[in-house]
């Protein structure tokens, strides 16, 4: 027999992503009950700034009526189509080749996924039919960063590296290879950045040296590492990996779940830097949260040599939902609305977020702040000096999410004290200065 109370529903069937469940049984669900512009309400009528814009994916902010006019329009006049059969839809279609034509370099190929995991997904599969396509099928071992976030499938858990995702899973798998990162708060070669470049170049090359150059596959990147706390590279950083990767033979993926579209100020983080990648992950953005979908980038060189290794044989990857045109509807809009004005503000915004958030470093918590644009987080700490972190037993990221929450704030509170933070591009100077004022009081009340 179902109860009609929806907390008593939630705990006795929904299961929820990235949970102790347990824990979750005890405090109980907190229900959204609807949105517009950068402000959420919860079911007892309580107002948000959302902080964190989702889970760093409405970057349009909500409540756009010309998004859910474009699913609207799509689901009426044709709500399914396969790219099975060398089917496909004209939203589809449309959007690979906007997409294609602002991605950086020669980034000319667009699968589309339902998210970010089978993005990464597919990036290990498309990598391994490419080596086997040049006939190198023992370059089969890949790379990724300590602190690294690329997804939740059981491979891309593998690559990712966060404790959690491996701990009772059986993952990493034994081609998947970790060096370390280049978070400079807590960096045993320091803080200088040419430091941490050249301690990241040593890592990766002494890595492919350790499985060999001829097994060697791939190494993967976030251009900012995001569920691993918002850690930003130093400038030069990711051309340097990326030159690395060149040198050693081996192709460079960027993850750009959470820093694409918009998320740093340009449509893809990579373009700060000017790097090309030789294959590019997205996700999130891409439909601003509203409906799923994902997208992974292939250089011609991969896209080509793939296409020649098949021949007339079919490539045995796809999913129901590849391409999706109610998806591919909602990113073709969503994408216009990128630029036609969100992506400009965005970057007044972030400009203006960043330097709030560096008032805060004066903070007795704030030990380091850091980001870039619309991406950024502070990490707090009980001794500056030391850098000691909040002790973990008295789950201080629970309590400070609950009291940034009745402060009318929704921020991630990632479990070893560090803030983070991705509100959506549409943001006013008022909004962002009531994120600012509202993690102050946050803070004030944790002391
Ligand atoms: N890669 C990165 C960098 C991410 O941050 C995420 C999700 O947060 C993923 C991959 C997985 O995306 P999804 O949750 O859509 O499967």
């Amino acid at each position: 027999m179902l109860s009609n109370s929806l907390v008593e529903l939630d705990r006795a069937h929904l299961v929820h992503p990235v949970a102790s469940y347990r824990g979750h049984e005890r405090a109980g669900v907190r229900v959204l009950k609807s949105a517009k512009g950068a402000t959420v309400t919860d079911a007892t009528g309580h107002q948000m700034i959302d902080g964190f814009a989702g889970l760093w994916c409405v970057n349009a902010g909500y409540g756009h009526e010309s998004i859910v006019e474009a699913a609207a329009r799509q689901m009426r006049e044709l709500p399914y189509a396969t790219g099975y059969f060398s089917l496909g839809s004209e939203p589809a279609i449309r959007l690979a080749a906007e997409l294609a034509d602002r991605a950086p370099g020669d980034l000319n190929h667009v699968y589309f996924t339902l998210g970010g995991s089978d993005a990464i997904d597919s990036t290990i599969r498309f990598i391994r039919y490419y080596y086997h396509s040049l006939g190198k099928p023992a370059k089969d071992q890949f790379i990724s960063l300590e602190q690294g976030y690329h997804g939740s499938s059981t491979v891309g858990a593998g690559l990712t590296a966060l404790p959690i995702f491996h701990a009772g899973f059986g993952v990493p798998l034994d081609w998947q290879h970790k060096i370390p990162t280049h978070y400079a708060y807590r960096n045993p070669v320091g803080s200088d950045p040419q430091a941490i470049i050249a301690a990241s170049v040593a890592a990766l090359r002494a890595k492919v040296e350790e499985i060999g150059a001829d097994r060697a596959a791939a190494f993967y990147v976030e251009p900012i590492q995001g569920s691993g706390g918002v850690l930003v590279p130093p400038p030069g950083w990711m051309k340097a990996m990326r030159d690395v990767c060149t040198e050693l033979d081996i192709l460079f993926v960027a993850d750009e779940v959470i820093t694409g579209f918009g998320r740093t100020g340009p449509l893809f983080a990579c373009s700060d830097e000017d790097i090309v990648p030789d294959l590019m992950t997205t996700a999130k953005g891409l439909t601003s949260g509203y409906v799923p979908m994902g997208a992974v980038f292939l250089s011609e060189r991969v896209y080509q040599t793939i296409a020649d290794g098949a021949g007339s044989a079919a490539i045995g990857h796809g999913y129901t939902y590849s391409a999706h045109p109610v998806s591919a509807a909602v990113g073709l809009e969503v994408l216009r609305l990128y630029e036609n004005g969100l992506l400009e503000n965005g970057v007044k915004a972030g400009a203006r977020l960043m330097a709030g958030l560096h008032k805060l470093a004066a903070h007795p918590l704030v030990g380091d702040v850091r980001g870039r644009g619309m991406l950024a987080a502070i990490e707090l700490v009980v001794d500056k000096e030391r850098k000691t972190p909040l002790p973990a037993a008295a789950d201080p990221s629970r309590r400070i999410f609950d009291r940034a929450w009745d402060n009318g704030l929704v921020i991630r509170a990632f479990g070893n004290g560090v803030l983070g933070y991705a509100p959506p591009l549409c943001c006013t100077d008022a909004e962002i200065d009531a994120i600012i004022d509202r993690t102050r009081r946050t803070l004030d009340q944790t002391l």
